[in-house]
């Protein structure tokens, strides 16, 4: 059985890094690792290939190109040869597929079998393409994995055939206790001279919260008030630092200590060690669940259901009042966080 597997970003290494040893366990499969080339800096994609012994991508698709059409051209006219040299009996997608569902098209067309991992989560509306490609994914998709109910549920409700559908479990957080006792042993506390009476952890790179002003403003003013608790951490996304005026850099200056983004053994233990963390990605959420820390989601609404019905993820969006008042809630007594 001769395995293709693509991936492209930070929590698309993280979740391939456990399917890999688990592929190369007896009976071993033969896996082909193509790297998408969506994220290339050192700490968002070496870094991670280090810390988590990935072996190195057989191929990269070096995807670029200034208007989604070019990307897309350009991942798929590179990817159908890998399907014709390699011969793979199937793909495998892990996340949110962004880049990836140039891939996936590809495969599909070529009648070579598609497996999403992290299939079936969803967003209230249609309107980003992230979105979009998971949809794409999972309509083309012959196995689709999920990591919850609702998302087994979001794909029934979709007509797709249970037979299809398993609710497998969920790779993030298998690669979370696999890595644990290495990240445990982390020093990013003591370099980062934090206090002992704690703080909080931020990560936010999605466009609707840097890129619409009212919720850009809205963060940062709970973040001030946040700060004279606690200092709040911030490693930051380079996507974030794209986007990011530097009028909102100044705002966020005099609020948070902002850090380069960390490898994944030293993010881990920020994060369990945090009183709180106020994030936007998907993955943070479910990570803090599993280490029982206070979340504070600065969306609207989530698209991993389970986080906030175990209790420790509030959903909040942007608004600084409530922002403030959940924070509160949440260190009254109201979870013990993971030591
Ligand atoms: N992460 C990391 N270093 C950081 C921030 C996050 O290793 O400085 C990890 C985190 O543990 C999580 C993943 O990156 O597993 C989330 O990635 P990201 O926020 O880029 O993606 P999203 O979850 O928003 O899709």
């Amino acid at each position: 059985m001769k395995v293709m597997l693509v991936a492209g970003t930070r929590p698309d290494f993280i979740k391939i890094a456990p399917l890999m040893c688990a592929l190369h366990q007896p009976p071993a499969m033969e896996s082909i690792l193509v790297h998408t080339g969506q994220q290339r800096d050192w700490r968002m994609n070496g870094l991670f290939f280090q810390q988590l012994a990935i072996p190195d991508p057989a191929e990269s698709l070096d995807s670029d190109g200034s208007s989604v059409a070019a990307r897309l051209t350009t991942i798929m006219l590179r990817f159908e040869p890998l399907l014709n040299k390699y011969r793979p009996d199937c793909v495998i997608v892990v996340g949110n597929v962004h880049h990836a569902i140039g891939c996936v098209l590809i495969a599909a067309e070529m009648g070579i079998r598609v497996i999403h991992v992290d299939a079936g989560l969803r967003s209230p509306s249609r309107n980003t393409p992230e979105e979009i490609d998971r949809i794409l994914a999972d309509h083309l998709s012959d196995l689709l994995f999920c990591t919850e109910q609702g998302a087994v549920d979001n794909l029934l409700r979709e007509c797709i055939p249970k037979s299809k559908i398993v609710l497998a479990g969920n790779v993030t957080i298998d690669a979370l206790w696999r890595y644990w006792n290495k990240a445990r042993a982390s020093r990013i506390l003591p370099a980062l001279e934090l206090p002992d009476s704690g703080y909080a952890v931020l990560t936010m790179h999605h466009r609707p919260n840097i890129q619409d002003a009212a919720g850009f403003s809205g963060i940062i003013a709970a973040m001030e008030v946040i700060g004279l608790d606690m200092p709040v951490v911030f490693p930051m996304h380079p996507r974030a630092r794209e986007l990011l005026t530097v009028d909102q850099m100044c705002k966020l200056h005099s609020a948070i200590r902002f850090i380069d983004p960390l490898g994944y053994l030293d993010f881990l233990k920020l994060m369990a060690s945090a009183k709180v963390v106020f994030t936007d990605s998907g993955g943070v959420q479910e990570e803090t669940t599993v280490l029982n820390v206070p979340c504070i989601t600065l969306r609207d609404s989530t698209d991993r259901p389970c986080t906030a019905e175990m209790g420790s993820n509030y959903i909040v969006g942007t608004d600084p009042d409530t922002i403030i008042d959940v924070y509160r809630h949440s260190q009254n007594g109201g979870r013990k966080t993971a030591t």
